[in-house]
């Protein structure tokens, strides 16, 4: 299915502000300084809905850090999944031996974030932790655990921060409920 130039539907209210994004995702990156003390974390952005908050994230850890970035499918145009996930584009560099964090937008059903940890698990890291901005725990099939987690939030599709419905609305700076 292709995007169209113009959304069906439109933004609706403010869930989170980007004030209120900042604040937490500083203080994720405080956690993971704390956390990472004398090694260099390596942070896999799960793309597209991520990149926003991997950009941010990676400047609030005060190490030096390393990144990549991985991008898997699963919801086309729609608000549901699919249910089947498929790797888009793979890593650039081997993930063995480093001290591996995926950064993930938001943890719905769970199926996206358990295919990469067992992907990643396969490649030999170091070490493997999840951090998620977002979490639906609601609707979740599969458990998989988030390391840093920035917010939980209600079974009710979000855009913007990043975050898209159909492609649209990634760039907008404050996450909201999607409108009608
Ligand atoms: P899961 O596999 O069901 O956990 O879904 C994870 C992926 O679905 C996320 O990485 C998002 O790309 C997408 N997703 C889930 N909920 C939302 C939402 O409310 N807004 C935008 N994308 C979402």
């Amino acid at each position: 299915m292709e995007s169209s130039a113009v959304s069906d539907r439109a933004p609706g209210p403010v869930l989170l502000s980007r004030s209120e994004i900042q604040k937490r995702v500083f203080e994720m990156g405080r956690e993971i300084t704390r956390d990472y003390e004398g090694r260099a974390p390596h942070l896999i952005g799960v793309l597209k809905g991520a990149s926003v908050f991997h950009a941010d994230l990676v400047r609030a850890i005060e190490l030096e850090a390393s990144f990549d970035f991985i991008a898997v499918g699963s919801y086309g145009l729609t608000t549901r999944t699919s249910g089947e996930v498929r790797l888009l584009k793979d890593l650039d560099e081997s993930p063995e031996g480093r001290d591996v964090i995926i950064v993930e937008d938001i943890v719905d059903t769970g199926l996206t974030l358990d295919y990469l940890v067992q992907c990643l698990r396969m490649r030999e890291p170091a070490s493997l932790r999840t951090a998620a901005l977002l979490d639906k725990p609601s609707r979740r099939q599969r458990e998989v655990p988030i390391d840093y987690l920035g917010f939980e939030i209600d079974d009710r599709f979000v855009v913007g921060y990043g975050l898209d419905y159909g492609q649209h609305y990634r760039n907008l700076p404050d996450i909201h409920l999607l409108g009608n």
